[in-house]
């Protein structure tokens, strides 16, 4: 075994390998971005070297960079985690060069399975039902939409570059198929560098299914059973299971074959995924699922599998780069219980699930589950990286109780003043159809109103925020403004008490109980949690806030740093409410700005591909009276 191994990545996963490599007695070694200087992958590593700016295409995504560091730290092996440098067949053929031990699959095979057109072709010759569509070399628009008309709508335009939910457009008929395929091919060259598309067939009642393969370097292959990842927002995963809930032995036995021929067929070496989607309509069946593409490194959602195998995929990822057998035969790998992981982002669901950056001043996570975060309290989220900033993953014996488990986690994180999307998880593992195993990949976007929305605060929170909130406000009872004049410690208490939760009054309920409130008090702000939801209260009313002012006045900015995309209406325009007025990339995610109301647009500072910086005004709207 090699005895030090630098992690060519950032975050939770970067922290996940080097607890292996502890374990293992693995010496670590961190790279970091200058954002990254304080962040907890590098406080944790023993050696730790800074890359480059924060730019991940400066820092993370330099492979010259890394290699370099690898050389200055003695470093024998790099560990690319997912995502940055995981899929580049360049840059595993550089490490190997470097003569250094690269962990994952061979360059060869990263290149065969990168392009989703050229691995359907493989998928086709070695046997594997692969989605119907048409991967043609001909790429003329005629020729794609013949091809669209004969595999009928509705149906998918993707890059054969593309990856993590990107250069991807569902099309519903053939009028739409023109401008879909401009876009699409739009996207894929400013995101992948190539333009070109395939056509799939849009499969209804969609699931996403996939199987966790492992290849040693003597040529077995075992799978690791199948996680379902159906539970999706714009074709991101949010929520992962193992197993798949309603999976039969029949369809398991179809799947898991059909993965290990596949990873056979192209020498798999390490750890890697080969992604199903399923036509549920009908439950699972094993004549309706296909082969939809393969991922040639550690999954985002490995933690369910390792739950419910006892494996560590790390600590295989280690022994097979190393020159090891596969620890465990196909017979030795058991099954065992159910693990559901949900992915908690800084992200704001109820503003459309924008992301959030800043400090987190307050950051609990729940005990009980096995938590994978990147960050601690009293670090920062920046802005320059996926917004995604822990897992949590429950295991039990039922997917009920994994399923009450993780709901239960979710519902008492505690984030402030960083948004997160906690509450929101807690209500799809909580939802009735969740629980009755009835997902598909159109769950969230379907219930997507009950989903994002926050409930108002419970009664009890109100009560207990009254409490606390007269207790703290006590020695201020002169105060003019306060809400709480008229209080006397010895007349019979009020039945109500008026409070401001962000900002909104509450005629709260009080009680005669003498409260616990756990009220937490940062800054300017008393915050209560419930649910995974943060609640400001006050006994005063709110100081409008500039943010919505600016909403008032008609003031579009930038809510983050961040690229223009696309500006979707021109100076002078007349729009509507909620009309785009352009699209903001930020944080992997584009995020669209509205018209606030019905107006003229006066003035518009940027165009597509302008870099911004945050709070930047962006346009402005004047409104129409006529
Ligand atoms: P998966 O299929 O495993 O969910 P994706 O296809 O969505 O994975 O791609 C992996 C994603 O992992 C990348 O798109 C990126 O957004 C994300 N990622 C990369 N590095 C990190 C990291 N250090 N921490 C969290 N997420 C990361
Ligand atoms: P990426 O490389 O971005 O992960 P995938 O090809 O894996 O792209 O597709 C991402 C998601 O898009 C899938 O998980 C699924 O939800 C949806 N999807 C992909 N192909 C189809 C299809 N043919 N029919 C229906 N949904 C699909
Ligand atoms: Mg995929």
């Amino acid at each position: 075994m090699f005895k030090s191994v630098l992690v060519a990545n950032r975050g939770e996963i970067a922290r996940r390998i080097f607890r292996t490599a502890r374990r293992m007695g693995i010496a670590t070694v961190a790279v970091y971005s200058e954002a990254d200087a304080q962040s907890a992958h590098v406080r944790e590593a023993d050696h730790a070297i800074l890359i480059g700016p924060p730019a991940a295409r400066d820092s993370y995504l330099r492979a010259d960079a890394v290699l370099a560091a690898a050389q200055d730290s003695g470093a024998e092996a790099i560990h690319p985690g997912y995502g940055f440098l995981s899929e580049n067949a360049d840059f595993a053929e550089a490490v190997l060069a470097a003569g250094l031990i690269w962990i994952g699959p061979p360059a060869k095979v990263i290149s065969a399975m990168g392009r989703k057109d050229a691995a359907k072709a493989l998928m086709i010759k070695a046997g594997v039902p692969v989605t119907p569509g048409y991967l043609g070399e001909d790429q003329d628009a005629e020729n794609l939409q013949a091809e669209a008309a004969r595999i009928g709508y509705p149906l998918l335009i993707k890059a054969v570059a593309g990856g993590g939910g990107k250069g991807m457009r569902r099309v519903e008929t053939a009028d739409g198929f023109l401008s879909a395929l401009t876009s699409c091919r739009r996207e894929a060259a400013a995101g992948f560098g190539d333009d070109r598309v395939l056509i799939e067939k849009y499969i209804s009642t969609p699931r996403h299914i996939e199987v966790q393969v492992f290849g040693d370097q003597a040529g077995r292959v075992v799978h690791l059973f199948e996680r379902d990842c159906s539970l999706q927002r714009r074709h991101q995963k949010v929520i992962e299971e193992a197993p798949a809930p309603g999976m039969t032995l029949a369809v398991r036995e179809a799947v898991t074959t059909a993965a290990v021929r596949a990873a056979q067929a192209v020498g798999y070496v390490g750890a890697g995924t080969i992604e199903f989607i399923a036509d549920a309509g009908e439950g699972l069946r094993a004549d309706r699922i296909w082969f939809m593409e393969m991922n040639t490194r550690l999954q985002v959602e490995h933690p369910v599998t390792e739950a419910v195998t006892g494996v560590d995929l790390v600590e295989w990822q280690f022994r097979v780069a190393a020159g090891e057998r596969l620890p465990l035969t196909q017979d030795e790998i058991k099954l065992s219980g159910h693990a559901i992981e949900a992915r908690l982002y800084a992200e704001n669901p109820a503003s459309g699930f924008l992301p959030s950056i800043g400090t987190l001043e307050h950051f609990q996570l729940p005990d009980g589950v096995r938590v994978d975060s990147a960050v601690e309290e009293g670090d920062e989220v920046s802005p320059f990286y996926d917004p995604m900033i822990a897992k949590l993953i429950a295991h039990a014996q039922t997917r009920e109780g994994a399923s009450d488990l993780l709901a239960e986690a979710c519902a008492s994180v505690e984030i402030w003043p960083v948004k997160a999307n906690a509450g929101f998880l807690a209500r799809c593992l909580d939802h009735p159809d969740f629980i009755a195993g009835k997902v598909d990949t159109g769950f969230i976007e379907n219930r997507l109103a009950d989903l994002a929305q926050r409930p108002a605060p419970s009664a009890a929170l109100q009560t207990l925020a009254a409490a606390a909130l007269m207790a703290s406000d006590q020695g201020e009872i002169n105060d003019p403004w306060s809400a709480l004049t008229g209080f006397r410690l010895n007349a019979p208490p009020p039945s109500e008490l008026r409070i401001y939760v962000d900002g909104e009054p509450f005629d709260a309920p009080m009680s005669d109980e003498d409260f616990e409130a756990d009220l937490l008090v940062l800054n300017d702000a008393s915050v209560l949690f419930e649910g995974g939801e943060a609640f400001a209260v006050s006994s005063r009313p709110p100081v409008r806030d500039p943010a919505s002012l600016a909403a008032g006045n008609g003031e579009i900015r930038s809510p983050m740093p961040g690229k223009v995309v696309s500006v979707s209406a021109n100076l002078g325009d007349k729009v509507l409410k909620g009309q785009v007025i352009l699209v903001l990339e930020a944080m992997k995610m584009e995020h669209t700005l509205i018209a606030p109301f019905d107006g003229i647009i006066e003035a518009l500072a940027v165009s597509t591909g302008d870099q911004v910086s945050e709070g930047v005004a962006l346009a402005r709207l004047k409104a129409d009276i006529a």
